[in-house]
C-alpha cells in the first residue's frame, strides 16, 4: 500500500466518528501523492503522519447563565494544528453543529490555506456548539466571557491568534477581546477582526468576500473573460456572502439568489444588497423578509433548490457540504462556467468530481477564501507595528495576495501535470512550504 493510502487508513482508524475530518484529509492527502513520491525523505521523517495530527487539542467546559437565570453548559474547542510556518491562526465558529470533527477539518484546511497566502501564519481553528441565534446581547457577552476565561491561557499575539467564523462577528470578537484584556492586562493583537476603535484593520470585514471575487475575476481574466454581465448565485447571507455580493455587483455581475439556513430568495432583477444587509446585519432577521419587501422577488423554504437556478458563476458562501452531487449536476446542466468556494468545504468530494469532469473552473476554498485570513495577517502586522493603513492600502495588498494565490495554484497544477486542476494546485502549493519548514525543524 502506498504511503498516502496508509496514512489515510490509519487516520480513519485512529479518529473514528470524524467524517468531516476524514473528508478533508482524503481530499488533501490524495492530491499530495505526486509530491510525496518525489520526496522519499518525507516518508522517512513521518511527515504526513505529523501533518494530520494536531500539535495540541484543547477542549473545555463553558458554563454561563441565561436571561432566565438558568445555568447553561457548552463545549469549547481550540485545535492548534500546525505552527511550522508561524503562530496558529484560524477562526472561532459558534454554531450548534460544531464538534471535534468539524474543528479538525477546518484546522487541517487552514494549515495549507494560510501557507498559500504567502504570509507567516500557522494553522488552527476553534469554536463552540453555542448558538448565538436568538440570544440577547447579554447572553452572548456572558458566553464569550466564559469562553475566554479558559481560552486566554492558550493564545497570544505570537502563539495563537483566533478570528471570527460562522456565528462569530464583530460583536463576539469585541466581547472576547474585552475579557482577554481584562484577564491579561494586555492590549495586544491576540484576536483579529477587531473593531476599528481598538486595533482592527480596514477591509477585514469585507476581506473574505472581496478576496473570493478578486480570485474569481483573476481566473476569468486568464480565460479572456470577466464577471461583467455574468449571472451569479451566492449561497448564505452572512459576512462572506454579503461582501462577495457587493464586490461582484461592483464589477458588473448580476447576483440573482442568496439564502440563509431556512430558505432562499430569487430576484431576477438582481439582489438589492442594502435590503439584505438591513435584514441580516442590522435586524439579525430572516432572509424571507426580502421577498416581502421587494416586488418581483420570491422566497422558497429549504436551501438546496438554489442550485437549480441557471447561472454562469456559483459562489457557495454558507457552510460545509452545501453542494452535493445532484446540486453539482444541476449547476452543470444549466451551464455554470465557474464555481469558487467562499465557505469551507461547501462541495462534497462527489460534487467536485462532477465539476472537474465537466470542464467547470473550480476554485477550492483554501485558495478562494484565503483573503480573510490574509487580511487578518495584515491586521497582525499593523498591530505589531502600531500602524493603521488606509482602506485603499489594505485593499490593494489583498488584491495582490489573491492574484499571487491564483498564480501559485495555477503554476503548481501545471508543474505537476494537472493543468487547470486547482484542487491539486492549491494543496500542492500550500503543502510544499509547510513541508519544507517541518523538515527544517527536525522531528517535533
Ligand atoms: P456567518 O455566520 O456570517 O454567515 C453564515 C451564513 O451561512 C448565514 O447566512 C447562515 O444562515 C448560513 N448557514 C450557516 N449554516 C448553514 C446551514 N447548515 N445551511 C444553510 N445555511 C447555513 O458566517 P461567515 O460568512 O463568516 O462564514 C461562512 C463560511 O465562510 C463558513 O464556511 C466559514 O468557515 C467560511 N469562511 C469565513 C471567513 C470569514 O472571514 N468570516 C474566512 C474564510 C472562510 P443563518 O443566518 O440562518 O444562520
Amino acid at each position: 500500500m502506498k504511503y498516502v493510502e496508509r496514512v489515510l487508513e490509519n487516520l480513519k482508524k485512529q479518529n473514528p466518528n470524524e467524517p468531516e475530518f476524514h473528508q478533508a484529509a482524503t481530499e488533501i492527502l490524495t492530491t499530495l501523492a505526486p509530491v510525496v513520491e518525489q520526496h522519499p525523505e518525507y516518508e522517512a521523517a513521518g511527515l504526513l503522519e505529523r501533518l494530520v495530527e494536531p500539535e495540541r487539542v484543547i477542549m473545555f467546559r463553558v458554563p454561563w447563565v441565561d436571561d432566565g437565570g438558568k445555568v447553561r453548559v457548552n463545549k469549547g474547542y481550540r485545535v492548534q494544528f500546525n505552527s511550522a510556518i508561524g503562530p496558529y491562526k484560524g477562526g472561532l465558529r459558534f454554531h450548534p453543529s460544531v464538534n471535534l470533527s468539524i474543528i479538525k477539518f477546518l484546522g487541517l484546511e487552514q494549515i495549507l490555506k494560510n501557507s498559500l497566502t504567502g504570509l507567516p501564519i500557522g494553522g488552527g481553528k476553534g469554536g463552540s456548539d453555542f448558538d448565538p441565534k436568538g440570544k440577547s446581547d447579554r447572553e452572548v457577552m456572558a458566553f464569550c466571557q466564559s469562553f475566554m476565561t479558559e481560552l486566554y491561557r492558550h493564545i497570544g499575539a505570537d502563539t495563537d491568534v483566533p478570528a471570527g467564523d460562522i456565528g462569530v462577528g464583530g460583536r463576539e470578537i469585541g466581547y472576547l477581546f474585552g475579557q482577554y484584556k481584562r484577564i491579561r492586562d494586555e492590549h495586544v493583537g491576540v484576536l483579529t477582526g477587531r473593531g476599528l476603535s481598538y486595533g482592527g484593520s480596514l477591509v477585514r470585514t469585507e476581506a473574505t468576500g472581496y478576496g473570493l471575487v478578486y480570485i474569481t475575476e483573476e481566473a476569468l481574466k486568464a480565460r479572456g473573460d470577466s464577471l461583467k454581465g455574468k449571472t451569479v448565485i451566492i449561497s448564505g447571507s452572512g459576512n462572506v456572502a454579503i461582501y462577495a455580493c457587493q464586490k461582484a455587483q461592483s464589477l458588473g455581475a448580476k447576483v440573482v439568489a442568496m439564502y440563509d439556513s431556512n430558505g432562499y430568495i430569487y430576484d431576477p432583477n438582481g439582489i438589492k444588497l442594502d435590503i439584505v444587509k438591513d435584514i441580516k446585519e442590522v435586524k439579525r432577521g430572516r432572509i424571507k423578509e426580502y421577498a416581502q419587501r421587494v416586488s418581483g422577488a420570491t422566497y422558497t423554504e429549504g436551501c438546496s433548490g438554489i442550485w437549480n437556478i441557471p447561472c454562469d458563476v456559483a459562489l457557495p458562501c454558507a457552510t460545509q457540504n452545501e453542494i452535493d452531487e445532484n446540486s453539482a449536476r444541476a449547476l452543470v446542466k444549466n451551464g455554470v462556467k465557474l464555481v469558487a468556494e467562499g465557505a469551507n468545504m461547501p462541495s462534497t468530494l462527489e460534487a467536485i468530481e462532477v465539476f472537474q469532469k465537466n470542464g467547470v473552473v473550480f476554485l477550492p476554498a483554501k485558495a478562494a477564501n484565503a483573503g480573510g485570513v490574509a487580511t487578518s495577517a495584515l491586521e497582525m502586522a499593523q498591530s505589531s507595528g502600531r500602524m493603521f493603513w488606509s482602506f485603499e492600502e489594505v485593499d490593494e495588498k489583498l488584491k495582490e495576495i489573491m492574484s499571487n494565490v491564483y498564480r501559485n495554484i495555477d503554476g503548481a497544477a501545471k508543474e505537476y501535470g494537472f493543468e487547470g486542476n486547482y484542487v491539486m494546485g492549491a494543496n500542492i502549493a500550500g503543502f510544499i512550504k509547510v513541508a519544507t519548514a517541518m523538515m527544517a525543524h527536525g522531528i517535533v
